[in-house]
């Protein structure tokens, strides 16, 4: 039996790791799972190169829980480790990763969100564990088993352990002050959150399920009477994640309901289906697989519950994808999974990384590239969805100049006859009948159809198009088009009178004499007030408008731009 003690700088550093990383306490789990899981990996990797001859079809790992003892085991059965290994491994190796942790953190506050992800490994045992035995047995025969305890002060015991099965087990006891994680309850939530996708298949606990193999049989006792026998029920091994994600496979290899059926996989409460899907894959310059959903936005606008889900092979590792994702996608779901994206750095830090922004621009493009081929394969069932869509794109047109570049040729400019236009669509339909003196194009539109319904239909008589356009930042995009095209000027239908937006030969302006003109806009003014609308009288094509009243563009874009901030 050998004692020894960690060569670290710190006297103890258990209270530190305690204090330390206090608010993230449960990525112990994912830690420990995570090793259990690489070993198995590389076990798996040794028999497909030959130098491992045993079987690896069936590898699996355990969660165990000892309540009385007091304990959590976790269990694999992987490389496992000599005695040799372990004091290298453990000793050495996890405990430098610790004490960097602790060199670079001793003077911050406690950050859970850095702390989080910075992957402590399997010194994050110590946050819930009085004391930790490493009971292990290499893959290779000659070498003896080997059990280590350490009791969380700096000294640890290593000695030779009988174990003759080849593998890894370690026992947490648990401390005191985290006996939750004695609770089958709080592990399976763990166990789910982050383990629900890993590669290696992880067992909880055993269920009952009805024998495959048995058929109850109907039995006709002598009275003819027909009674079915029993089902019989066998117990089988509770396995809690799925190992072969959808991600993880080729495009070609599945079909839209495995999408849908991934989809309800990954959001459980979420009885509506996505509107369509987009597969990520690249392996250069960076490594990234994933698949984002367009959810129905119109019905499920909870956008904090159900995000995006980021994972490092497999390993879940946080739904805030701030920085990774481009703020207008953040609307989507799905899962990114990338080896690639630094985890252990603030947030500001990640926005400038190289990596990281390849990343969020090569997102943006599979999503434009995507919207664009369903617009041309499909547009009947591309303008069905519109409605659904339309915020995620705007949006997008709005904040990043490469998608508005693209979705110039997507973004779909509904009619209130329900007819759908793209922007150049439009202009080339209206041109000819729509332009005011200076030659631009006037582009009327209304944003509810109910209360604009008077001026729609004025407007409709008149022999012009209105669009229909309603999202609630819609008066940034149209700023935003009118700067960039040429000669187009948006007005609402209740702007200005439309015979003095738009140049019309035979344009009468009223029927009534001028002074019958001014002694209406004088009763009208009284009851509206002025600073707000302006009265006009115009002639009327329509059957039900006598005269209308309007508020000017630029007042009410102005009101309204502030109210949504920015410009
Ligand atoms: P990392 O996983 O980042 O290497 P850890 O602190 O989690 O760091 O683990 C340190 C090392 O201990 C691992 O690299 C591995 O060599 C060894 N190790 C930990 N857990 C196991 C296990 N279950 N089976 C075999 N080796 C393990
Ligand atoms: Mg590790």
């Amino acid at each position: 039996m050998a004692k020894g003690k960690i060569n670290v700088a710190v006297e103890n550093i258990f209270p530190l790791i305690k204090r330390f990383l206090y608010s993230d306490h449960e990525i112990f789990l994912r830690e420990l799972i995570s090793n259990a899981t690489d070993a198995t990996l590389k076990l798996k990797h040794l028999a497909s190169i030959g130098e491992f001859k045993g079987d690896v079809d069936n590898l699996q790992l355990e969660v165990k829980i000892d309540k009385e003892g007091k304990k959590l085991h976790i269990i694999d059965q992987g490389i496992g480790m000599s005695q040799d290994e372990v004091k290298k491994y453990i000793n050495d190796i996890a405990f430098s990763g610790a004490e960097e942790f602790l060199e670079k953190f001793k003077d911050e506050k406690n950050d859970s969100g850095i702390i989080g992800h910075f992957g402590l490994g399997f010194y994050s045992a110590f946050m819930v564990a009085k004391e930790v035995e490493i009971l292990t047995k290499s893959f290779k025969e000659e070498e003896a088993g080997a059990h280590w305890i350490c009791d969380g002060s700096p000294e640890y015991s290593l000695k030779k352990a009988d174990k003759k099965e080849r593998g890894t087990e370690i026992i947490l006891h648990i401390d005191d002050d985290s006996l939750e994680f004695l609770e089958e309850s709080r592990i399976n939530e763990l166990l789910n959150k982050y383990n629900k996708f890993m590669p290696v298949p992880i067992k909880f606990g055993t269920k009952e399920i009805a024998d495959p193999d048995h058929e109850p049989k109907t039995i006709t006792d002598k009275d003819g009477k027909e009674t079915k026998e029993a089902q019989k029920m066998i117990t089988v091994d509770r396995i809690i994640n799925n190992p072969n994600p959808a991600w993880t496979k080729q495009p070609s290899d599945l079909s839209d309901e495995e999408y849908k059926s991934f989809y309800r996989e990954l959001y459980p409460m979420q009885f509506e289906e996505p509107l369509f899907h987009i597969h990520l894959n690249v392996d250069y310059p960076f490594n990234l697989t994933g698949i984002l959903y367009f959810p129905k936005l119109t019905t499920n606008i909870d956008v904090q519950k159900d995000k995006i889900q980021l994972y490092q092979n497999q390993v879940f590792v946080t739904d805030n994808v701030e920085g990774i994702v481009p703020d207008f996608l953040q609307m989507l779901r799905g899962v990114i999974d990338s080896p690639d994206i630094p985890l252990n750095v603030s947030r500001s830090y990640l926005q400038a990384d190289g990596a990281v922004k390849k990343i969020s621009s090569y997102i943006t493009k599979k999503v434009a590239d995507k919207l664009s081929s369903l617009f041309k394969n499909d547009r009947e069932g591309y303008e069905k969805k519109w409605n659904d869509i339309k915020i995620v794109i705007e949006y997008g047109m709005l904040s990043e100049p490469k998608f508005f570049e693209k979705a110039q040729k997507f973004a779909l400019f509904p009619t209130t006859k329900d007819e759908y236009f793209t922007f150049e669509e439009f202009q080339e339909k209206t041109k000819a009948a729509q332009t005011d003196k200076d030659g631009n194009l006037i582009m009327l539109y209304a944003n509810d159809k109910e209360a604009q319904h008077g001026f729609i239909e004025e407007a409709e008589a008149k022999g012009y198009e209105v669009l229909l356009l309603d999202s609630p930042i819609i008066s940034h995009l149209i700023q935003k088009l009118e700067s960039e095209g040429e000669k187009v000027k948006f007005a609402r239908v209740d702007a200005d009178p439309i015979d003095k937006l738009i140049q019309k030969e035979d344009a009468q302006i009223s029927k009534l004499t001028d002074a019958d003109q001014e002694k209406l806009k004088g009763y009208i003014e009284e009851i509206v007030p002025k600073e707000k609308y302006s009265v006009q009288l115009e002639a009327m094509d329509s059957k039900s408008n006598p005269f209308i009243i309007t508020q000017p563009e630029f007042m009410r874009r102005m009101k309204e731009m502030q109210q949504t901030g920015g410009g």
